[in-house]
Formats: structure tokens, C-alpha cells, sequence
């Protein structure tokens, strides 16, 4: 069977959830024994989003080859439960940037080169590279804006090429516009839709389905409105209302019957969906057992989109421990020891994030003194797992202003310190240690408990590392490393012997948490949290309690 593209365009306005929608139509092809992936085509001109501001963009997600992506792959990845790569997002930054050096190289001998056809014929080829791989039925391709910005063009005009290219029945153009609620009026308005499919139409891409996020229910009168005015069949005006949760969608898409105009007007050889795994899920997140509160202290707390795969695997852990997890953002500048017990008071467990420059770090430091003298769960990623070196080097060790060279370059313990490959590099794009590396596991250890393997592999974006000079004056006071890459010996887990539940990873966990697979560090984590609850009184469901005692 020849490979299907399905195109995914927005409108009316930015924000509307074209990430989640992709995303839940590829699980519902999955679902439906379809071999599917997911693409992101984004119109910014930076190469990728790793250099951004997380105020700018949110979370940079990484995948296993190292790419700096934008954080709907992550929803990729967790609705659909594959991997994505590279070439699962491309900016038009990474497309000019690829198409002048081809020109500087002479692949353009004699030519001019464009925007059409050169710029063009480079974003087909990243669309066409899955497709042409063997690996998928489908590619669901999203391209990133509204219709009509500008940037977008190229994009607009690269798909509609590519409906010619590869055959007008192996391509679908959905949009995803909001039909708004005008409360003077009492009523739906469809004008905006209309107005952002003629806008599409006038670049030769017309929809074939239209998704409608809207605050209330469409009624046939509205929808007959919208397919005669965008020349879509009536079917193919999907409603798509506000969900409690991200992971409903998949479902009301399936009530509305996406999959199903997807797969007939594709020609599609699909089974009936086996969603038995993901009603489960909804199942939990929506009848918990119990509640936890856990801390997140982070810098960009303001923006929860900063840290969206920590929010989402905390989720995923709490359904497999059958609680939902309440999370409490706390800002790690506002964070100091004479206040940090009344800014954790009744959580259960404190998660130090991620992040990068010194804004926040004594607040960071003081939440982990405070969870380590405490026997409080804690779990840091990557910079919380740096600033639980500091502590403990400061507070346990005997090394008075010990710190990362990343925060003082002239500490006399620099306990956190660059990478030897990492102190020369002067671009700030693509150069962190980043992507999958593996890790043995120490058998004694909380971390070999949660993973049960002698041997994982996680996800990384850092430049900084335990210095292995200063490691042994570190674990002769107590601080154990539990997990090494055994290529380069680098440290990438610690715990401490004493404490029940005291993890920090040098990788990012996070980004490998998916409905399908709930991270076992996330799992693990949420459970000592609901143990560390119970025993200082507060409810919990009655399956882990038999198994604790
Ligand atoms: N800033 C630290 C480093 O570069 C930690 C990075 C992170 O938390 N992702 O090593």
C-alpha cells in the first residue's frame, strides 16, 4: 500500500491544539493496526527550538537521536507510543540553513535558487523521507502557525505540490479552525471558520476535513453552515469540544468519527480500534484512589508548558499507583531556608527541575536540604539532580562553597563541572550532550527497584556533569552513585543510603513517560510519595496500603 499523508493546517487563531489532534488521530489509526508517525513543520526560522527562551516556546523536547524539538513531539510520543527522530520536526530555519549549503557546495550549479522551487522541494523531501522509509501507512504531517502568516507559505504551498506529487487519493488536508461562542449574541459563529478555509483555499490546499474546537456542542444547523460554505461534506465537520483531559481527545475524536472519515476517504485497510489499554488509563486519571501532592520547584513555574513531559509523566505515575497527582509550582527564587517549610507543608514529595543559569539555585539547594533532612521524596532531573550534588557536597561532605562552574567559576569544590568536551564549544545550537545514552544500574539501589533492568537507556541535554575528580571525597561521606554510562564513566544517577527515596538523574526521565509505558522512575516516585503521605497521615487507597505492609 502506498503511504498516506495526512496534512494538518490551523486557523482562526494560534493555540487551538493542532498537537493534540494529530496526536489522537495517530492513536486512533494505531489503534487501528495503522503504521503511523507523526511530523512537525515549524515556520520560525531558528534551526530548532534549543536556544529559545522556555517563556518563548516551552519545553525543548529531545528525542533518542538528539534532536531539539518542539514539545507536541512529546505528545507524539506519549498518545502514539513511537519514537520520533530528527526528521519528525523541521524548521524553516533547518530548511534554508540545509538549502545554502547545498548552494555553497554547487548542488544548484547554474540555477537561481528560491523560495519555489528549491525551498519548496526541500520540505517535501523531509515529509516524503518518512514516507518513503517503509516504516508507515501513514505520516501525519502538522504544520506549525496560522494560515496566513507569512512564514507559513512555503508550507502551505510545499503540501499542495506534494497532493500532486504523490496522488490526490493518498492525501488529506485537515484544518483545525475554533468556532467561537459570541455571548451578546447567544449564539455560534462561523464566519471565522469561513474566513480561514477561504484563506487556505486561495493557497490550492482546501480541506477535506474540518475540525471545529469550540466551547459548546455543534448542532446540524451550524454544521450544515460550515460544510456548505467550505465545500466539506457535513461528515467531515468534526466537532472538537474542550476535554478535562488532553487524553479524552483521542475518544470524543473517535465519537465524532475522525478515524473514520480519515480511513474511508484514504481508502485505508483498517481494523475496529482496540482502545482497551487507553479507556483503562482515562479509567484511572479519572477515578483516583487517593490524591498526592508533589512539589515542582523550577524557575519558570508561571509557564507550566515549561516543564509539560514532567507534568504529563506525573500524571502517568499517578495512574499507576491509582492517585492523581496535585501538583504545587513553586518558584525556586522565592524559595529560601526560612521559608521552605511552610512552601512544602503537605506535600508528599518535592521534584527539582530541570533548567539552566544561576536564577533560583539557592532555592533549588534549600529544597533539597530540606526533603533530604526530612526523608521526604525527592526526585531531581538534570539541574535538581546537579543541585542535590551541591547540597550534599556543602552539607554532608565538609565542601564549603562547593557549587557548578556553571553558577561560579572560581568555587573551590566545583563538584558540578563541564564535560571535557564541552568547556571549547562556543555555539550555543545543538552542542549539549544530548539524546540517548546508557546507563548501567547498580543493583542495590532504588532506581534498579523501579527499572528492574541491569541496563537502561535515557535522554539527555546538559553541558555540565558530577566532576569525577571530586567523586570519591563525595560517596566516602555517604552520596551513592547508582547509575554510570559506561562508555565515558560519567555519573548519571545518585541516591542516598539513609533516605527511602532520594533519586537524582543527570538525564531526563520525563521524556520517555508515555500512556502505554509510565516512566519507572515516575511510577516509583508517586509511590514513595503516597507511602511518605500515609505515614504522615493522609489517605491512601487501599491496594497500596496491603502493599506496604
Ligand atoms: N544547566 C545544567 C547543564 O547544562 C542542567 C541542564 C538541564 O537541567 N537540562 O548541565
Amino acid at each position: 500500500m502506498a503511504t498516506k499523508y495526512i496534512f494538518v493546517t490551523g486557523g482562526v487563531a494560534s493555540s487551538l491544539g493542532k498537537g493534540i489532534i494529530c496526536a489522537s488521530l495517530g492513536r486512533l489509526l494505531i489503534a487501528r493496526g495503522l503504521r503511523v508517525t507523526v511530523q512537525k513543520l515549524d515556520p520560525y526560522i531558528n534551526v530548532d527550538p534549543g536556544t529559545m527562551n522556555p517563556y518563548e516556546h516551552g519545553e525543548v523536547y529531545v528525542t533518542d537521536d538528539g534532536a531539539e524539538t518542539d514539545l507536541d513531539l512529546g505528545h507524539y510520543e506519549r498518545f502514539l507510543g513511537i519514537k520520533t527522530s530528527q526528521t519528525n520536526n523541521v524548521t524553516t530555519g533547518r530548511v534554508y540553513f540545509d538549502v545554502i549549503r547545498k548552494e555553497r557546495q554547487g548542488a544548484y550549479l547554474g540555477k537561481t535558487v528560491q523560495v519555489i522551487p528549491h525551498i519548496t522541494d526541500e520540505i517535501k523531501s523531509h515529509v516524503l523521507a518518512l514516507g518513503n522509509s517503509g516504516e508507515y501507512d501513514v505520516v501525519i504531517t502538522e504544520i506549525g502557525g496560522t494560515v496566513g502568516d507569512i512564514e507559513g507559505l512555503p508550507y502551505i504551498e510545499a503540501m499542495r505540490q506534494l497532493r500532486y506529487d504523490v496522488g490526490r487519493k493518498n492525501t488529506l488536508s485537515i484544518h483545525l479552525t475554533l468556532v467561537p461562542y459570541l455571548a451578546a449574541a447567544g449564539e455560534l459563529k462561523t464566519k471565522p471558520t469561513q474566513h480561514s478555509v477561504k484563506t487556505l483555499s486561495e493557497s490550492g490546499l482546501s480541506p477535506d476535513i474540518i475540525v471545529c474546537r469550540s466551547e459548546y456542542p455543534l448542532d446540524s444547523g451550524i454544521r450544515r453552515k460550515i460544510a456548505q460554505f467550505c465545500n466539506v461534506d457535513i461528515e467531515d465537520v468534526i466537532a472538537s469540544l474542550d476535554a478535562e483531559s488532553i487524553y479524552e481527545v483521542p475518544l470524543l475524536m473517535q465519537q465524532e468519527g475522525l478515524d473514520s472519515r480519515v480511513i474511508e476517504k484514504l481508502n485505508l485497510p483498517a481494523k475496529n480500534a482496540d482502545l482497551e489499554n487507553w479507556n483503562a488509563f482515562i479509567q484511572k486519571i479519572k477515578n483516583p484512589a487517593g490524591t498526592v501532592k508533589i512539589a515542582l520547584v523550577g524557575k519558570y513555574v508561571e509557564h507550566h508548558d515549561a516543564y509539560k513531559s514532567i507534568v504529563e509523566a506525573l500524571i502517568h505515575g499517578g495512574a499507576m499507583n491509582d492517585v492523581k497527582v496535585n501538583i504545587r509550582w513553586i518558584q525556586s527564587d522565592e524559595l529560601t531556608l526560612d521559608n521552605v517549610k511552610d512552601k512544602l507543608l503537605g506535600c508528599s514529595g518535592v521534584l527539582v527541575a530541570p533548567g539552566f543559569g544561576d536564577r533560583g539555585i539557592d532555592g533549588k539547594v534549600g529544597a533539597v536540604q530540606y526533603v533530604r533532612t526530612r526523608n521526604i521524596p525527592f526526585l531531581g532531573i538534570c539541574l535538581g539532580m546537579q543541585c542535590a550534588v551541591i547540597e550534599f557536597a556543602r552539607n554532608c561532605a565538609g565542601m564549603e562553597g562547593a557549587n557548578s562552574t556553571e553558577f561560579d567559576k572560581s568555587t573551590p569544590w566545583p563538584v558540578i563541572d563541564y564535560m571535557p568536551d564541552q568547556s571549547e564549544v562556543l555555539d550555543k545550537g545543538g552542542t549539549m550532550r544530548l539524546g540517548k545514552y546508557s546507563c548501567s544500574l547498580e543493583r542495590n539501589s532504588n532506581a534498579f527497584k523501579a527499572y528492574q533492568s541491569d541496563h537502561i537507556n535515557e535522554r539527555h541535554r546538559h553541558r555540565f556533569e558530577l566532576n569525577n575528580d571530586l567523586r570519591n571525597q563525595l560517596t566516602e561521606k555517604g552520596l551513592k552513585i547508582t547509575g554510570v554510562n559506561p562508555e565515558r564513566d560519567l555519573v548519571e544517577i545518585i541516591e542516598i543510603e539513609s533516605h527511602p527515596w532520594f533519586v537524582g538523574v543527570q538525564f531526563h526521565p520525563e521524556l520517555k513517560s508515555t500512556v502505554n509505558e509510565p516512566h519507572p522512575l515516575f511510577v516509583s516516585f508517586v509511590k514513595a510519595a503516597v507511602v511518605y503521605g500515609e505515614a504522615a497521615g493522609s489517605l491512601i487507597p487501599e491496594g497500596i496500603k496491603k502493599e506496604i505492609v
